[in-house]
């Protein structure tokens, strides 16, 4: 069977159970089993596939930020080219995280949970994931960007104080950059092989996720039922919706007015690249026939679309950005964590930074997640709610990250080359030179 096809089973026998749990919880026998054996065997089950992403965290940030940083030296060394593809991976990135803001705002599907509720959810995940917390103070002003500065590397990664982690991170591959080649290879191919293996057991701990899916969204809603569910696929259509507004409106537009080409033609000729993100929930994964499309479907000259995307796949994640920004906000609302407008200033500027460090890789984002939860002041604990649901989310947020990475091409090829979108179509043909 394949893994995604079990992680949905394991989410739809969890809730199912779940909720026959809540229901019957009068019963002598369910109350009994429910928290003598399914509930606590959830609980450990759930709590070892987060902790397995957790401990992945620090190592993560600082290979992916280092070396994304270090990288940026190359691509500027590419000249106009590489900064126009990092210019509008950029802005394609924060325009999806704040239609993702703004959404969860407009809607606020964590809201109306009533207090004894929230107590018990917190009762319930306090403590599984003990010593997340952000180090230093949330409050928006001068503090905060002090204490981004950490004083000591070690101890910011020590307390997960995940601001100071990539601060340094941020700074050390900078310097990196600074520094004769030669000298720094050796390093850039280790912190390449540490990035790898990390993202190998990120691997390693989605297969365990089927069970791991199953034991959160029992654990929720055997405790609170319909409530939380509704919640549940509010969060879900809002993060849907966001997606949707950003491919058909945002892309659309931008590959109309930045690439010329009509967007239903776009749309029409992506088709491969769609349904292979979607199965495979990993930009990396589609790489291969991201290429393909751009080439043959776009006509996207090779040297554009074999240098555009390769860069896209794994720094320009448009939808991972809005799903990130909303996720946070629904955790936000639904445990009645107060965000002022300036935390939720920082929560779109750190959705955008980890959506660019994120791997393209089912679930590269989770790690990252529990990063901005912790800096905006929200118990990363938390996101236990929210796995149960997660792979339909990685499903679609993957298919936007890849649909952005060919606007992206779209745009570059029509500004950085003689290419054309009536090439497309055919009615122009490009004759060599002779
Ligand atoms: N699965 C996503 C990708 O490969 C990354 C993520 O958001 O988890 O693009």
């Amino acid at each position: 069977m394949k893994l995604h096809t079990k992680i949905v089973l394991g989410l739809v026998l969890g809730a199912g159970s779940g909720l026959a749990a809540n229901v019957w919880a009068g019963t002598p026998w369910v109350h009994w089993v429910t928290t003598n054996l399914a509930g606590p065997a959830g609980q450990i089950v759930g709590q070892i596939f987060l902790r397995l992403l957790l401990m992945t965290v620090v190592p993560l940030v600082f290979t992916s930020i280092t070396l994304g940083v270090a990288q940026l030296g190359d691509v500027r060394k590419v000249g106009r080219v590489g900064a126009r593809s990092l210019a509008y991976f950029l802005v394609s990135t924060v325009i999806s995280a704040i239609i993702g803001i703004v959404l969860v705002n407009l809607v606020r599907p964590g809201v109306g949970v009533p207090v004894a509720v929230r107590e018990q959810l917190l009762e319930a995940y306090r403590g599984q994931v003990a010593g997340l917390q952000a180090g230093g103070t949330t409050k928006f002003g001068v503090d905060l960007f002090v204490n981004i500065v950490p004083r000591n590397p070690f101890q910011a990664a020590a307390n997960l104080d995940m601001l100071g982690v990539l601060f340094f991170s941020l700074v050390f591959g900078a310097a990196l950059t600074l520094i004769p080649a030669e000298k720094t290879r050796a390093l850039v191919v280790l912190l390449d092989a540490v990035g790898d293996a990390i993202i190998k057991i990120i691997g390693m701990a989605m297969q365990l996720a089927p069970y791991g899916v199953f034991g959160l969204i029992f654990v929720v809603t055997s405790l609170l039922g319909w409530d939380i569910l509704q919640k549940l696929l509010g969060y879900v259509l809002v993060v849907l919706v966001g997606l949707l507004l950003h491919g058909a409106v945002s892309l659309s537009l931008l590959v109309r007015f930045l690439g010329g080409l009509s967007p239903l033609t776009f749309w029409r000729r992506i088709g491969p690249s769609i349904v292979t993100a979607f199965s495979t929930s990993s930009s990396n994964a589609t790489l291969p026939t991201n290429i393909a499309v751009a080439e043959r479907e776009l006509k996207i000259p090779p040297r554009i679309a074999g240098f555009v995307l390769p860069l896209g796949s794994t720094m320009c994640h448009n939808g991972t950005a809005l799903y990130e920004g909303v996720t946070v906000l629904f955790l936000a609302q639904l445990f009645g964590v107060h965000l002022t407008l300036g935390q939720q200033v920082i929560a779109v500027v750190l959705s955008v930074i980890t959506a660019v460090g994120t791997a393209g890789v089912p679930g590269g984002s989770l790690p990252l997640l529990m990063v901005v939860c912790a800096a905006v002041g929200v118990p990363p604990e938390l996101v236990g709610v929210v796995y149960g649901v997660e792979r339909i989310l990685d499903m679609t947020r993957t298919t936007l990250n890849v649909c952005g990475d060919l606007t992206a091409a779209v745009y570059v090829a029509r500004t950085e080359s003689d290419w054309d979108p009536r090439l497309i179509t055919g009615d122009v043909s490009l004759v060599p030179a002779a």
